[in-house]
């Protein structure tokens, strides 16, 4: 890769800037200033801006316990997102596999391979999503049968895939959903006149959130976890 591209990969600032930085004489690359834009870094060469060793992200494949009050978004003028939890340089380059709300914690994947998060995200191939929600109202066996019927959300012509309702106790359920529709859960269950107190992802597929994850912390997806999808 170019030197320009590199930095500006590995920092988020724009080619104009790098160039300006290599003129400057703040780049090295194994210890050599070098003022090119077009050098060519070789691979796994040291390249260092000011004395910050710089990185460029390879494939990226994360897990994160998203922690309530942050959004899925690169920017927001208001909330913390997802991203400023990370400690990556340049996070305009990731990407969040779907989202969940604000006020949703739980199982979040955050990659760069566009290929992979459509496998995953794709309607196609209906990838399960386990969601334990607390409930302002007790559960019924009713509900069970409507979750499964399929529901009829507010302002959709199609009703909902059929989902599984687990009745954990008597406001505290967990549901398998197939699908990704805008605020699903919260959605399905104001259906059938609940309303959703407390909402977190436990699952995406097989991928079940791991519990060393404190809130806002993440870690790297084993070469199995991401051969899952
Ligand atoms: N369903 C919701 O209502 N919210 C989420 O964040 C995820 C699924």
């Amino acid at each position: 890769m170019r030197l320009d591209r590199y930095i500006s990969e590995a920092t988020g600032i724009s080619r104009k800037e790098a160039t300006k930085a290599l003129h400057r004489e703040e780049v090295t690359v194994d210890g050599v200033v070098h003022k090119k834009g077009a050098f060519q870094v070789p691979e796994g060469a040291k390249v260092v801006l000011n004395h910050i060793p710089l990185k460029v992200l390879g494939p990226t494949y994360l897990m994160m316990h998203k922690p309530l009050d942050c959004v899925c978004a690169n920017d927001d003028p208001v909330h913390m997102t997802v991203f400023s939890y990370l400690d990556v340089a340049n996070p305009a380059k990731l990407h969040t596999v779907g989202r969940l709300d604000l006020d949703t914690s739980g199982l979040l994947l955050i990659t760069n391979d566009g290929q992979w998060s459509h496998r995953i995200t794709s309607p196609k191939r209906e990838c399960s999503k386990v969601y334990r929600a607390w409930l302002a109202d007790p559960l019924t066996p009713a509900d069970v049968e409507a979750f499964a019927a399929g529901l009829q959300l507010r302002g959709e012509a199609k009703l909902t895939a059929p989902a599984t309702l687990e009745i954990v106790s008597e406001r505290e359920a967990l549901v398998t959903v197939h699908e990704g529709r805008y605020h699903q859960v919260r959605r399905m269950f104001a259906a059938v006149g609940n309303k959703v107190e407390q909402l977190h992802r436990e699952q995406v597929g097989e991928l079940v959130l791991d519990p060393e994850l404190g809130p806002g912390e993440t870690r790297e997806l084993t070469p199995e976890e991401i051969a899952l999808f």
